[in-house]
């Protein structure tokens, strides 16, 4: 599957673009612009945040990380003009998503990062190339919580810098005692040891959680609320941005994102979505 073959291929090249970079010569794009795909590129190199931690996403694999949104943010960096080995990928976690944006510390982020009116006062967003649903994992023995309405009185963890605790306590008005982590592995383990009760985010990342460890942990499958999957680009990119979603559309149309969704679910029990989500337009 093409897919699989370019996250292969991507665990090569991205090894060799460190290498050469490590050696300060990783001018592999020759000019400013690169030359793959069909858009004007915009130098030599692309930096790319994406998270490292989450399974079926973004997992760091060896040098360089794999999943879905690496898959995507590929594909999309292929239509803009720079080839695989000319992507610097960087890890954002999800309290930095906007301040890389802001400070130049990377070019886009692709690291289920929903749209918010309140992040698009700081940043622009492409997209979105995927529609996920927040929902709640908890040990596979618990069946206590069953939705959301199940999580007054109990410690919930969610990431910091995220939408998801907000979703409950503020939006939905659920009394959850909130406990903060780094990022969404680190709830892993504190529901894992019984510190938290459950863990909040979107379905997407709970299916990968939980597929990585079968039997210990169970997603309740109760999902609300609708996660838009954007590019997160720094502000004022409107140019950028119509690139992106051109080549968001293109990536479903040619069946890219279905295959690329099959190649990091397939082998779960996550029902992803395989309709294509229709673009905002550029603003
Ligand atoms: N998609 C949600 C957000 O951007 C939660 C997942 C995450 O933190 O990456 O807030």
């Amino acid at each position: 599957m093409r897919v699989r073959r370019i996250s292969t291929i991507l665990g090569g090249t991205a090894a060799l673009a460190f290498a050469l970079s490590a050696c300060g010569t990783a001018d592999v794009g020759g000019g400013s612009g690169g030359e793959g795909g069909g858009g004007e590129g915009g130098g030599d190199t692309i930096t790319i945040g994406v998270k490292y931690d989450q399974p079926g996403l973004g997992l760091l694999d060896g040098d360089a990380p794999v999943g879905f949104d690496v898959d995507v943010a590929t594909y999309i960096a292929g239509e803009l003009g720079y080839e695989p080995e000319q992507i610097e990928w960087t890890e954002a976690a999800s309290a930095n998503r906007e301040s890389f944006l802001q400070q130049g510390t990377v070019d886009m982020v692709i690291a289920t990062y929903s749209i918010t009116d309140e992040r698009r006062q700081v940043v622009d967003f492409a997209g979105p190339y995927y529609v996920a649903q927040q929902d709640i994992l908890v040990q596979a023995d618990n069946e206590d919580i069953q939705g959301p309405e199940d999580l007054a009185g109990k410690v919930l963890c969610s990431a910091s810098g995220s939408r998801s605790a907000n979703n409950i306590v503020d939006d939905m008005g659920i009394d959850a005692e909130l406990r903060e982590a780094g990022n969404y592995s680190e709830c892993l383990s504190l529901l894992g040891n019984g510190t938290v009760d459950a863990v909040t985010t979107d379905n997407t990342i709970l299916a990968g959680f939980a597929a990585q460890d079968p039997g210990t942990y169970r997603v309740v499958n109760n999902p609300f609320g609708e996660e838009r999957y954007g590019v997160g680009l720094p502000a004022g990119s409107t140019e950028r941005c119509e690139e992106v979603n051109a080549a968001i559309q293109k990536m479903w149309d040619e069946g890219y994102a279905v295959e690329a969704l099959e190649t990091a679910f397939g082998e779960t029990d996550f029902a992803y979505e395989e309709t294509a989500p229709e673009v905002d337009a550029c603003q």
